[in-house]
Parts: C-alpha cells; structure tokens; sequence
C-alpha cells in the first residue's frame, strides 16, 4: 500500500499543513469573489432588465395619451374642411368639432386659433374664452412652416388656468393653402406625474422626458425648477439623442449622482424618455451581502489559516521532540557520547561498508585500568567526572568524521576507525595513552598520569571479512591480554584469520 503509505506520511508533514492553511484560505476567497462579482452581475441585469421594462410602459402610456391627443386635433382639423360647417351655428359648430376631444383624459385645453393667434373655438367653453397665442413659439413656427404637421412645444403655463401644460398643435390652412390658424391642445404636466408617481425607483432614481431639442418638460421626482430647462450638449443627452436608444452608465449634470441611463424615443413624437437608477442604489442590496459573505469568509479564512499553522507547528514540535528522543535513546547521558545502541548500528553500517568498498576496519575497546579503586577513595561522583574527562580525552584522539568514540559499557569505550589499517589503529591508541596520560582532576587531588587505560585492538582487512561479532571478540581478548600483561598498554590481535582456518589470532603488546 504504497500510496496510503505516502498520503498518510504527508498528512503528518508540518509542511503540508501549512501550505493547506495558506492554499485553502487562498482557494476560498478566489470562490467567494467569483460568486460575489456574479452576484453584482445579476444586480446589474436586474436593474438593466426593470429599467427596459418600465420604460416600456411608460413610453407607451405617453404614446397612447398623445396619440388621443393628436387624434382629437386631426378630427378638427378634418371636420373644419367639411362642407357647410361655416354655415352652423356657432354654439353648433363647436359641438360638432370636439365631439371626439372632450373625454381626453388630463387634457388641458382645446382650441381653435385663427390666423391671428386669438380663440375663435373653445372645447371647454361657449362662448369662447379669450386670449390671443400669437407670440406662442409654437403659433411662430406652423405660421412659418406649412409641414410641420404635428408640433410638440415647449412647457409652458397656462394663461387660462396657471398651470403647466405641453402643447400640442395642428395647421389650419385656408383653401387657398396660406395659414389659416391652427388646432391647439394641451396635457396637463400633472398627467406625467400621477404616471410617474406610481413607479418605485429607489433612492436617487429619476425618469425625465426631453423634447428632442434638450429642454426637460418634466421630471420625477418633481421639481418646479428642473422644468424647461434645456441640458443639450451634456454627456448624458448628446447620447440620448445620437443613440436613439439603450443603456450606459454616466454621472449625471443635474446632481454629479452616477446612474445607469435607460433611454428611448416616445414613438415617433420628438420626445425622448429616459429612467434614471442610481448606481448605489442598484448595488445596495448586493453590498449589503458582499459585506456579511465578505466578513464571514474572511473569518473562515483567518481560521483556517490560523488552525493549520498551530496545527502545522504541533506537527512541527512532535517531529522535533521525536528526533530529540530518538537522538537521546542513542546518547549516553553521563558522557553524551554515542551510547551502545548508537554503536552496534554505526558498527554494523561500517562493516558493510568496509566489505563493499574492500577497505580496512579498524576496532579500539578501551578499558579504564583500575577505575573501581577511583570510585572507592574519591566516591562516585568524581569516578563519573572521570569518565566524562575520558571522554574528552578519547573525542580529542580521533579526527576523521566517520570515526565514532562511544561508552559501551561503565568505564568501557570503543573508538570505531572505518578506513584504517593496523598501524593507523596503533598510531590512534598511541594518542590515547598520550592524551589520557595529560587527564587530571585537580579538585579531587587526581593529578595527570594517574589515570591510565589498557586498549584491545582489532583489524578486519575486509578481505573475506567476519563477523562483527568476531571483530568486536577478537578487540576485547586483546584488551583482556593488555590488563594481563600489567594495563596501561595496547595489544592487537594482529592478522584476520578466516573462519575455522588455525588459531584465531596473535596478540601483539605495543
Ligand atoms: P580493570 O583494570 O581490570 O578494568 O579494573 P576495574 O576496576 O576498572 O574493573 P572492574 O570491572 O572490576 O570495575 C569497573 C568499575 O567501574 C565498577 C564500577 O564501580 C565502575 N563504574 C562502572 N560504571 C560507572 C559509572 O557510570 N560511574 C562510576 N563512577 N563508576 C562506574
Ligand atoms: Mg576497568
Ligand atoms: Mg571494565
């Protein structure tokens, strides 16, 4: 099971927990973004969608109430031609040329002028209520233009009943073709508002109609002096009126608020109509819940990342205590020098080396002479100095990395030589003897000299080889014949001897 094995190895890495704390944090937030800029997208369809919608329906109801406007003039206008209508009564005539005006809803007023701008005809009234329109600019430009056909003009007030009103207006012509007056009728301004008012915008939204020339006939949300006012030549209106129709986002000249302009023209009619949604407006709601999702991921994220580094770091620890237990079960805690265990694999890797690559392993087993006597007149505690002094003194002997000094035993060490011959050896346990000879412990009155070791050793030439065991044997006989033949000496066990092959070794004194 080699991939569970793995997967499973990865799991325990601090390293894994940690990256998983950086990366799922990472991942989190890339999701939530997405999903949020997809969340703003539907708010924007949705604003751009009820925008159409309703200018739809506005555009229509404004069409649909012109055009029964419009209807009413071209009936006047045709029952004016009809044959023996100057012959009626005038209380007649009138009844017979508004037959079809008088139900217009929020119809201002319906006139008739003569070629002269006073009220011959009154829908309203008989007789007729006076007034003269001659300086009107709408009465100006059909006197002027025989096919204008139907005029829209500016808002005006009404000099009859004061209020505002849009001004529709038809050419009469004289039989001869020359100006004959016209056909006047008017929608209340208040006819946009009670349509607009039923219309829910949000804050800041507006609906605005334009005469095609840039002036601003009315507004909602209503106010007196948005009236009239022509706004030809800003951003927002030269769109309006190069486009025709459609959708931008644009700050607005009125109040620097940034909107999403829906706009289009009003059928045929020089009009153009335009709903107006606030840009904070159509993007409240989705703020509103990019904060909470907002502050919620980054909560989770914080807690991720938090937990996978503590976890990370714990990970981190355990590894690092296990290393540190693992070093101390191979450590001698009096000396800190490799201990038996520590040894035995070192020795076991060093052999197999020495065979493989045909070179010489050498073996020291060093022994304390006498040490027991220490530990009776000094006490245990400066036989224990004394061996942690040995211990310097046998590190201080050897050089090479691979050489390995290790406390095998009470007052027994070992010096492991890999690479080293018979005379290397020697020339090792020389500077033993030579170093433990400067060893002294002045606060227990031990002066240098005084402390002495016998050594055992042995070469495995790594040719044939033997067993680490026999090795390690051959090592420990010479030291037994050194402490015989008076200590404070080394002896070798001088030639590797196959197995079985005569006697097993040669001691040597040196
Ligand atoms: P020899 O020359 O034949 O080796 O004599 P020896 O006294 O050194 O050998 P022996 O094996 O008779 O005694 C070893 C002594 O080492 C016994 C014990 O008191 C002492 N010893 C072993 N381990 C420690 C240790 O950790 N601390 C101390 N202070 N003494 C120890
Ligand atoms: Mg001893
Ligand atoms: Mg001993």
């Amino acid at each position: 099971m080699i991939l569970p094995d793995r997967f499973a190895r990865r799991l325990r890495s601090a390293r894994t927990w940690i990256v998983l704390g950086v990366l799922a944090p990472l991942g989190m937030l890339a999701v939530s973004g997405l999903m949020l800029l997809d969340l703003r997208q539907d708010a924007w369809d949705k604003a751009g969608q009820t925008s159409k919608n309703l200018l739809q329906v506005i555009e229509r109801d404004i069409a649909r109430n012109v055009e029964i406007v419009d209807l009413s003039l071209r009936a006047v206008q045709d029952n004016l031609r009809a044959p023996g209508l100057a012959q009626l009564e005038p209380e007649m005539r009138q009844l017979v040329l508004f037959d079809r005006a008088a139900s217009a809803r929020d119809l201002g007023v319906m006139f008739v002028l003569d070629e002269n701008g006073d009220v011959i005809i009154d829908a309203a009234a008989f007789p007729p209520r006076k007034g003269n329109y001659v300086d009107r600019d709408y009465f100006q430009a059909h006197k002027a233009n025989r096919h204008l056909g139907l005029h829209v003009g500016r808002p005006i007030v009404s000099r009859l009943t004061g209020e505002r009103m849009l001004t529709f207006t038809r050419r009469i012509d004289k039989p001869d073709g020359s100006f004959g007056g016209l056909v006047l009728g008017s929608l209340k301004l208040t006819f946009f508002s009670r349509l607009f008012d039923q219309i829910g915008l949000g804050n800041e939204g507006a609906i605005n109609l334009y005469l095609r020339d840039g002036t601003r006939i009315t507004r909602h949300p209503y106010l007196e002096a948005d009236i009239g006012v022509n706004i030809a030549g800003s951003r927002t209106f030269d769109r309006f009126a190069r486009e025709g129709s459609g959708s931008f986002v644009e700050t607005s000249v009125r109040d620097g608020i940034r909107r999403l302009y829906t706009f289009a023209r009003v059928g045929d009619l020089p009009l153009i109509l335009n709903v107006a949604l606030a840009v904070d407006a159509i993007e409240s709601g989705w703020r509103a819940k990019a904060l909470v999702i907002g502050v919620v991921v980054l909560v989770l994220c914080g807690l991720t990342a938090a937990l996978s580094l503590l976890f990370g770091r714990e990970l981190r620890r355990r590894a690092a205590m296990q290393a540190e237990l693992a070093q101390l079960s191979l450590t001698d805690a009096l000396t800190g020098l490799p201990n038996r265990r520590r040894f035995d694999e070192v020795f076991e890797r060093a052999r197999k080396g020495a065979r493989r690559t045909d070179r010489p392993l050498s073996l020291l087993v060093v022994d304390a002479d006498h040490f027991k006597r220490y530990n009776d007149r000094y006490g245990h505690s400066v036989g224990d100095e004394v061996l942690r002094c040995l211990a310097r003194c046998l590190s201080a002997s050897v050089h090479r990395p691979d050489d390995l000094v290790a406390r095998v035993g009470g007052e027994e060490f070992v010096i492991l030589l890999p690479d080293t011959d018979l005379d290397g050896a020697h020339r090792i346990a020389r500077k033993v003897h030579a170093v433990v000879a400067t060893l002294a412990v002045p606060t227990a009155g031990i002066g240098a000299g005084a402390v002495t070791v016998s050594i055992g050793l042995a070469v495995e030439d790594g040719v044939g080889g033997t067993a680490g065991g026999e090795l390690y044997e051959r090592a420990d006989a010479a030291l037994y014949e050194a402490k015989a033949g008076g200590r404070n000496q080394t002896r070798s066990a001088t030639a590797t001897k196959p197995r079985g092959a005569g006697p097993p070794m040669r001691l040597v004194a040196s």
